[in-house]
């Protein structure tokens, strides 16, 4: 664990060092889980966006896109639960000053237990050698069983009392485990107490009278206001899918692990109208259109698993997350969602505008059902730095930071690079930088010896190096050099286009899902 920490660490700096995410207000110190995207990251973010967006829009004909305003009307958070239940359980230490979710703490020591049951399985696991029967330990061994027993117990306390919104519950849950605060490492206590995740703001002048309004904790509520302005307009028949990128707000408690937990991040959600009944087929079908979504990215199918829920919100008929194996364990970045007629019959209510579809096939009017995929751009972000990050050992006993990006997601595509800034190279690269740059994200860079420019093109997972030496002024050669294999061919200038459009196109992904 310890050394999965300092990679994560040493990728955070990385992300730093190379301009893909800087922290918010840096010169002040700091902004707390408020993060920038620098030049690369912007780009990185920018080409997932587009990833998603292209599947979504062009490879489905029955989905359209919209841009909602991220201000919306107060009432709609009142109609979708947000104001009274968009709640984290939050508890102090009274000594460390500190803030925790309840739930976190109770998680994190539920963690704790497993880690004990794992580390006795290795220990056995080393002893017996090859002659272990791990599934026989787990069932006999009493330390495992005794440990199993008692985490069974409090999960299934800790369930019901999340359930119930039972935040006295919770709290005897921590005092009961003797869980310590880790700054103070005291048993010092407040009382648990709602927290509720939505940002305030004003709107309107304070004089005549001003509004409350808040700044969204999700986009889908932009798709379900606008479900009949665009089933209208749009001529849609169900089923259809309305999708949209956009920012979102929560004010966490406790913020943590870089991007992956932020204040103020971005979702790519689709909503899926459906006829009633229906839902549960069509939750299975984008199950598997969205892990197959990831997984055309090539980094690594058993670096993805599903977690169903089996506690489940209280208008959802189904829910399961997309889990990614990131260096702090697996963790969700999407989740999709039966979530019912729920939100339109909600907004049928507190509006008083009908919100139905006549179904001509069934000749009969209904709300539609829903299915919804949610996934946070960053947290997607972070899953294709993490997996594309590496300190590679090369033969010669060098080693080399890389980035293995999914070409297609790459910032930059391809660098150009003179071998010497004399005898005409320069101007020869120019020129085909002039020509590639219509296409693809293309560098130029001249300074610093060869080796150094193709690690610093490495470092930013740059897919394409094209060196041009004095043989590119007699025959019209260069030699393009792959990132991963660090493989040099010589070819043909009037080559380049098609060779690197052939890996980095957004489209060959794309093709992947079909
Ligand atoms: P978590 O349990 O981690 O708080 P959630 O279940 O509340 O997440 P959803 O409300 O389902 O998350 O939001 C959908 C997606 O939005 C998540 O899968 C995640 O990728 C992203 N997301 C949610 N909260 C954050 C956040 N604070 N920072 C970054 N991304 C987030």
């Amino acid at each position: 664990m310890a050394q999965q920490d300092d990679v994560f660490k040493k990728i955070v700096s990385h992300a730093k060092e190379y301009g893909f995410v800087f922290p918010s207000s840096e010169i002040y110190d700091g902004l707390s889980a408020v993060y920038d995207y620098g030049q690369n990251g912007v780009e990185l973010k920018n080409n997932i966006k587009r990833y998603w967006w292209d599947a979504m829009t062009l490879l489905h004909e029955n989905i359209v896109g919209i841009d909602s305003a991220i201000f919306m009307h107060p009432t709609i958070w009142k109609a979708s639960g947000h104001v009274d239940a968009f709640n984290d359980p939050l508890i102090d230490n009274r000594d460390s000053k500190k803030r925790y979710r309840a739930d976190v703490l109770i998680e994190d020591h539920l963690a704790k237990i497993d880690d004990k049951i794992a580390k006795e399985v290795a220990k056995a696991a080393k002893r017996f050698g090859d002659a272990f029967d791990e599934a026989q330990f787990r069932a006999t061994n009493a330390r495992v069983l005794e440990h199993q027993a008692h985490r069974d117990a409090l999960h299934e306390r800790f369930a019901k009392a999340m359930n119930d919104n039972d935040l006295d519950g919770l709290r005897q849950i921590i005092v009961d485990e003797e869980i310590v605060c880790p700054i103070s490492g005291t048993k010092n206590w407040t009382e648990v107490r709602q927290f509720n995740l939505m940002f305030k703001t004003e709107m309107g002048s304070t004089a005549d009278g001003s509004m409350t309004v808040y700044l969204r904790p999700e986009t889908a509520q932009g798709i379900f206001v606008n479900y009949l302005n665009v089933q209208k307009t749009g001529r849609m028949r169900i089923p259809f899918g309305i999708a949209q990128i956009g920012k979102a707000f929560r004010n966490e408690i406790v913020a943590r692990q870089f991007i992956f937990r932020m204040r103020e991040f971005e979702q790519m959600e689709m909503q899926f109208f459906v006829r009633p009944g229906e839902e549960l087929k069509w939750f299975a079908q984008w199950k598997e259109w969205r892990l197959k979504w990831h997984k055309a990215l090539g980094m690594g199918d058993e670096k993805y698993r599903y977690h169903d829920h089996d506690k489940l919100a209280h208008y959802a008929n189904a829910a399961t997350d997309i889990e990614f194996l990131m260096p702090f364990g697996f963790k969700e970045v999407e989740g999709i969602h039966s979530r019912t007629n729920f939100d339109l019959s909600q907004h049928q209510k507190f509006s008083g505008k009908k919100i139905e579809y006549f179904d001509p096939e069934l000749n009969e009017h209904y709300t539609p059902y829903v299915i919804e995929t949610s996934i946070g751009v960053d947290r997607m972000f972070l899953s294709v730095l993490c997996s594309a990050y590496e300190e590679e050992q090369l033969p010669g006993g060098d080693t080399r930071t890389v980035l293995h990006l999914p070409a297609p997601l790459a910032p930059v595509k391809c660098a150009v690079l003179p071998l010497v800034r004399k005898d005409g190279l320069p101007e020869k690269a120019r020129e085909i930088v002039d020509e590639l740059k219509f296409d693809f994200a293309t560098h130029y860079e001249e300074k610093d010896a060869i080796g150094k420019r193709y690690r610093r093109q490495d470092a930013i997972g740059t897919p394409f190096c094209i060196t041009v030496d004095h043989q590119t002024l007699e025959d019209n050669t260069v030699t393009l050099r792959e990132r991963d294999s660090m493989e040099q061919t010589r070819v043909k200038v009037e080559d380049l286009h098609a060779l690197i459009h052939d890996r980095v196109s957004l489209a060959s992904l794309l093709r992947k899902l079909r």
